[in-house]
């Protein structure tokens, strides 16, 4: 989740980085400029956090405002977001202008209607989606969630976030074994230790199929590098659950049409970074992604609803198919919309890249797990167990299978 700042936090960030006087080294030196998009009512927060003279206003659009930042105050505004407002990222990062008015045009109805791929929303395999439905198992989405969640923090800078990341490679590459259609690799970034990991298992067409969610954790101020951030909600949850979907496709010998790719993405805390590259590469490369499911926070049962996905910066026609899918294999999963109000997670990349996305969400947005980004985010949070988690990977599984044919 990305952040959006209110006036109380404005006046307590302000007083906090006037009078802070142990601002990092490099905040003070790097004056490279960079642009970013960011929700319209975070502009004056930006501007205090960052520091008037280090950030501009440039213009706004629907709600959206690019602006021109130095480098290093990046650090700063993510800092101030997920502290005060518990937000993961809350702006996206473009290295040009161009690229910041592209994310303003760009909706995924628009760009996606440009590729004209036909994509084929009808829901068809009833027996195969409910056998595997039926594999969901709560107790392998919870060691998972367990396993990530032990390590301190999985910063996209740290050494336990590079070391959390490549558990999950090998993770993935015991699922993978047997299969001589499916690999699991690492995807690297020049800017950052933490690489994006990826499982995949090559269809018989090269249309893609996205399932994944971010691999990073972050908490506190400075010396992120060693805080303590278990992020078990956040996301270890949407990790194991995007493992639990690719567990019971690999281990049920399923052979898929399109190729289908699971992703742990690195660098999200800090706007979006993994998957920004990512989407921009494949769309580069001229892929054909048929749609992505972001799986982020999944493990915190916070609503009435159980399922609550997110309107803006999604593909509104794939959010109806998964709405389809909910009332009919799991109908007695509540379900229904809200909105982030800006670019809250992964999917937004892909978003802004021309690709059909959706964010299926753990609750509504006020009532999401308030103990993110700390070191209690922990899975005693929800109740020790990955109950919750459940409904997600059999709407995840649901949606590959009737995706993919
Ligand atoms: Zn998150």
């Amino acid at each position: 989740m990305k952040f959006v700042v209110s006036l109380l936090g404005l006046v307590f960030s302000a007083s906090l980085l006037a009078h802070s006087t142990n601002i990092p080294q490099e905040i003070k030196e790097s004056e490279k400029e960079i642009w970013i998009t960011l929700g319209s009512d975070a502009v004056l927060g930006a501007q205090k956090s960052v520091g008037i003279d280090s950030i501009e206003e440039y213009t706004t659009q629907d709600g959206i405002t690019i602006m021109k930042m130095k480098e290093s105050g990046i650090e700063a505004m993510s800092h101030l977001m997920h502290d005060q407002f518990k937000r993961c990222g809350g702006f996206v990062r473009h290295d040009s202008l161009e690229a910041a008015q592209a994310e303003l045009g760009a909706t995924s109805e628009r760009l996606f209607a440009e590729k004209s791929v036909l994509v084929d929303y009808s829901l068809d395999q009833e027996e195969l989606v409910n056998e595997y439905i039926s594999q969901v198992n709560e107790f392998q989405i919870r060691s998972v969630i367990q396993k990530l969640s032990s390590y301190k923090n999985r910063y996209y800078k740290s050494q336990t976030g590079v070391e959390s990341s490549n558990w999950l490679l090998s993770k993935w590459q015991d699922l993978a074994k047997g299969r001589t259609d499916a690999r699991a690799y690492t995807y690297k970034h020049n800017r950052w230790p933490q690489p994006s990991v990826i499982l995949e298992i090559k269809g018989k067409s090269d249309e893609v199929i996205v399932v994944g969610g971010h691999a990073d954790s972050v908490a506190g101020w400075f010396g992120r590098e060693n805080a303590k951030a278990p992020g078990a909600d956040d996301n270890a949850s949407g990790i194991a659950t995007t493992t639990e979907v690719a567990r019971i496709l690999l281990e049920s010998g399923y052979v898929p049409e399109k190729t289908i790719m699971f992703m742990g993405y690195a660098a999200e805390e800090v706007g979006l970074l993994g998957s920004k590259e990512i989407a921009q590469d494949f769309k580069a490369k001229g892929k054909t992604v048929v749609g992505v499911m972001q799986l982020d926070m999944t493990n915190f049962n916070g609503s009435d609803l159980d399922i609550v996905m997110m309107s803006d910066y999604t593909n509104a026609a794939q959010n109806a198919f998964i709405g389809n899918i909910l009332d009919k294999y799991l109908p007695g999963v509540k379900w229904g919309y809200d909105r982030c109000g800006y670019a809250c997670s992964d999917h937004a990349s892909w978003t802004s890249a021309g690709f059909p996305a959706s964010m299926p969400f753990e609750a509504k947005k006020a009532d999401m797990n308030s103990r993110i980004h700390t070191a209690n985010d922990t899975i005693a949070r929800s109740n020790g167990n990955a109950e919750h988690a459940t409904k997600f990977a059999k709407m995840a599984v649901a949606f590959v299978v009737e995706l993919d044919r």
